[in-house]
């Protein structure tokens, strides 16, 4: 039987957004992906949006509690009911300890963590030619897949622009704060006998069919 609640882990620009939806199709999960949900919130302005504006930009993790409060509510949605996929969540040993208990609580634990890895030259290249949608969060790149209406989004004609925390003084930052606050999960993860590490360096196609096996769907 595959995993059903699953988190993919990893740098950024490692290609977890591009995976997360392709899992989300094939495995009909939801997708759970905080960055999301937290551009979302600036887009329309929300309080969390206002609050959360000045460390996204800034390429700095937003406070635990923020973020822990919005997966609490997410996950209390029923299409999580089914099984669900973390996107960029936890990121610290608090978001990750406060995740368990949360699943604890509902009895639904973590099955798996997909622990993406790509050395650093591939992360800046990614991310620094990486475009996404303002609408529906498609994701193209400039040089490896552009989108084929230029500026315009592929699927929904939506506006494709830069993220401003893909800019090269948000991306070292981001790098930084990966090493730091992030990486070191892995080892809880591995501990615990959930960690799957699958190379993202190869085609997104061939990390989909290493994740699907690493997963045993
Ligand atoms: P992402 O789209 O996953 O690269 O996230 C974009 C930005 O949103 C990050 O650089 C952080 O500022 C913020 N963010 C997303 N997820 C988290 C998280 N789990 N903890 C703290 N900040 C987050």
């Amino acid at each position: 039987m595959s995993a059903t609640r699953i988190i993919l882990f990893g740098p950024p620009g490692v290609g977890k957004g591009t995976q997360a939806a392709r899992l989300r199709d094939a495995l009909k999960l939801a997708h759970i992906s905080t960055g999301d949900i937290l551009r979302e919130n600036l887009k329309t302005g929300t309080p969390l949006g206002v609050e959360a504006k000045g460390y996204m930009d800034a390429g700095k993790l937003v406070p635990d509690e923020l973020v822990i409060a919005l997966v609490r509510d997410r996950l209390a949605k029923p299409d999580c009911d089914d099984g669900f996929i973390l996107d960029g969540f936890p990121r610290t040993f608090e978001q990750a300890e406060k995740l368990d208990a949360m699943l604890a609580e509902r009895g639904t634990p973590i099955q798996a963590v997909l622990s993406f890895r790509a050395d650093e030259p591939t992360l800046v290249a990614r991310i620094s030619g990486r475009r996404v949608c303002r609408s529906c969060g498609a994701s193209y790149h400039v040089e490896f897949g552009p989108s084929k209406k230029g500026d315009i989004c592929e699927k929904c004609d939506g506006e494709v622009y830069q993220r401003s925390d893909d800019r090269p003084e948000a991306v070292a930052e981001r790098l930084r704060q990966y090493v730091s606050m992030s990486k070191p999960l892995e080892e809880r993860y591995r501990a615990s006998g959930l960690l799957r590490e699958v190379d993202g360096m190869v085609s997104p196609e061939a990390v989909y069919q290493a994740s699907m096996s690493a997963l045993g769907a």
